[in-house]
Formats: structure tokens, C-alpha cells, sequence
């Protein structure tokens, strides 16, 4: 095996060095990695540079004080969702309801039991991981594993702002499978879940790890390639259809699935907004039923063409 275990970091903001000292030394036999910062402005750079697992905030700081700080985490995208415990000198009940109605996962006074704040540490990274999990899951499609929806929508904002960014190429295809109103029809519902299962697995399989692959709902798939130009992409989609007709599915192994998808291609001068990118590739999907299914059509501007062959 390669590669080492993920390194779970930790950041203590707190103004006394005996502190980071102590935190350390028990950090480590946790195997957790301690990071410092001696102010709040520093603790704020730090985390925006390179966001840590969890934070352990004193309030009592240089400047602006832990109040403050945890206002600035808590009001910014990137950093309100990592997990705060406040470490304070301070046992003042209306400090710590105020720390934790801020956001603060806890609050734990000094000076601190090493075992009790350990436990408390592993409790607060424990519940971030099943957070995060959750979120994770609330975007995934339940039959095919692939991202959902709702994923689909920001991560489209993101590559398109990303390729806008960089000037980078990057294509996006709709997919939607032909007929097959008719798989269920005739078949059965679960014959019809079964393709749908098999499509996605093609997918993951033809794409490369960069890509991204969506069911939009349906028989509805979406393919977000990054870096691929409107050519590229064309040979990949090629590629899907070509693994689909070789498919011999075992509950209908007469009847052969086929896909039509569109592709959007910005074209000069196009935009970077992703409701024109999702109406184009919708366009040239439409197209694509319209001249027969089974095939790849391109919306280049105004403009849907056949992808050459
Ligand atoms: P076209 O070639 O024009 O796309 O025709 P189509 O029959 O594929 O399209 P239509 O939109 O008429 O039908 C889509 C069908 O997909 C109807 C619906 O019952 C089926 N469907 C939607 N979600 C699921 C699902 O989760 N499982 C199964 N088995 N079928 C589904
Ligand atoms: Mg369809
Ligand atoms: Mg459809």
C-alpha cells in the first residue's frame, strides 16, 4: 500500500504558550496534529489558508477577543461549518451560553481535565464526520450512487466559474435514455431499475476521474468533464454509447439500450452562466431525440449540429 493516513489537524487559538505546550503533548497521543495561533487575526489567516478539522478558541485574545473571532467563522461559507470549542480561563454562565448560542459545538473551562478534553474532542470530530456524511448522502441518487440534482446545481456553478477563472475548456452533456417508457412497460419496473443501474455503472466506468457524473432525475443523466473540449468529450460519449449497445441485458437480452445525449459548447464570446450552459446542452439533447435518438448532437451558440462521425 501507498500513501499515509489522512492527518487530522487541529488549531488552538490562544494567547498563553504554555497552553499550545500542554494541548500539544496530549494532541499527539490522540494522533492529532496541534497548529497554533497566538491571535485571533492569525487564528482567522490560518484557518482561510488551509481550514483545520476542528478549532479549540480561548476568549480571552490580543485584539479581537474569541467572541469575535468565532463571529468571523460562523459569517463566512469557507469556515462555518468547522466544528469550535471555546477554552476559556472564563466559567461565567452567560460566557458560555453565549459562545454556544454563537456556534460553538462546546465550551470547556480552564484549566481543563486532559482526559475530559480529549473525550470532548473526539466527540466533537466524531459528530462532524457523521455531518458531513449526511450531507454527503442528502446529494447522492439512491438507485445509482451517482451525485443527484441538487449536487449537479452548485457543482456546475463551481467547474463554470473555475473554467471561467482559468480559461479552461470544459463540457457538459446531457444524457437521456431512449424509450425507455417502454423498458418498464414492458419488462417491469425493476428490469427498468436495473438499466438504470447499468447506465450508471457504464458511465463511471468510461469517465475519467476528474469527471463528474449526475442522474438528473429519471432517465435523466448529466456529465460535467473538466479540461475536455466540446472534441474530447464527443470521443467519450462515443465511447459510453458504444459500451451501452454491447450491453446484453439479462432480463431482455432482445432488446438492445440506446442513449441520446446533448452537448453544450460555449462557442466564441459565450457565456459562463449555467442556465445558458443547461439550456443548450438541453437543446442539442432535444435535437438528438428529435433526428432519430441514439446519437450525439453539439449546440454550438444558436446553432445544434451532429457530432461528426
Ligand atoms: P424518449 O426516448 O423520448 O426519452 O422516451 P422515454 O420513454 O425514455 O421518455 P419518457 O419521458 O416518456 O419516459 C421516461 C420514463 O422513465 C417514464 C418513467 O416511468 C421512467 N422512470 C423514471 N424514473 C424511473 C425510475 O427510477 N425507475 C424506473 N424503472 N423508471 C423510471
Ligand atoms: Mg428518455
Ligand atoms: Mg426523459
Amino acid at each position: 500500500m501507498s500513501g499515509s493516513a489522512p492527518v487530522t489537524r487541529v488549531l488552538a487559538i490562544d494567547d498563553s504558550e504554555d497552553i499550545h505546550a500542554i494541548l500539544r503533548a496530549r494532541l499527539e497521543r490522540e494522533g492529532l496534529v496541534l497548529e497554533s495561533a497566538a491571535s485571533g487575526a492569525e487564528g482567522l489567516a490560518a484557518v482561510l489558508a488551509d481550514p483545520p478539522a476542528l478549532i479549540l478558541l480561548d476568549l480571552g485574545l490580543p485584539g479581537m477577543d474569541g467572541f469575535e473571532v468565532l463571529r468571523h467563522l460562523k459569517d463566512n461559507d469557507r469556515t462555518h461549518s468547522i466544528p469550535v470549542i471555546v477554552l476559556s480561563g472564563s466559567d461565567d454562565a452567560k460566557d458560555k451560553v453565549r459562545g454556544l448560542d454563537m456556534g460553538a459545538v462546546d465550551y470547556v473551562c480552564k484549566p481543563f481535565d486532559h482526559y475530559e478534553l480529549s473525550a470532548r474532542l473526539r466527540v466533537a470530530l466524531r459528530t462532524q464526520r457523521l455531518l458531513e456524511m449526511l450531507a454527503r448522502r442528502a446529494q447522492i441518487d439512491g438507485l445509482t450512487g451517482l451525485w443527484n440534482r441538487e449536487h449537479f446545481d452548485a457543482r456546475l456553478a463551481d467547474a463554470l466559474a473555475t473554467s471561467a477563472r482559468h480559461g479552461a475548456p470544459l463540457a457538459l452533456a446531457y444524457g437521456d435514455l431512449d424509450h425507455f417508457k417502454s423498458v418498464n412497460d414492458t419488462y417491469g419496473h425493476s428490469a427498468g431499475d436495473a438499466v438504470l443501474e447499468g447506465f450508471a455503472d457504464i458511465l463511471l466506468g468510461e469517465l475519467r476521474e476528474a469527471d463528474v457524473a449526475f442522474r438528473l432525475g429519471g432517465e435523466e443523466f448529466a456529465l460535467l468533464l473538466p479540461d475536455t473540449t466540446v472534441e474530447e468529450s464527443i470521443a467519450v460519449l462515443e465511447r459510453i454509447r458504444a459500451s451501452l449497445a454491447g450491453v446484453c441485458w439479462p432480463r431482455h437480452p432482445d432488446r438492445a439500450i440506446t442513449c441520446s445525449f446533448g452537448v453544450a459548447d460555449r462557442g466564441v464570446g459565450g457565456s459562463w452562466e449555467p442556465s445558458a450552459w443547461m439550456e443548450a446542452a438541453d437543446k442539442a439533447l432535444y435535437a438528438a431525440k428529435n433526428a432519430g435518438r441514439d446519437r450525439v448532437m453539439i449546440a454550438h451558440g444558436e446553432e445544434i449540429e451532429p457530432a461528426p462521425c
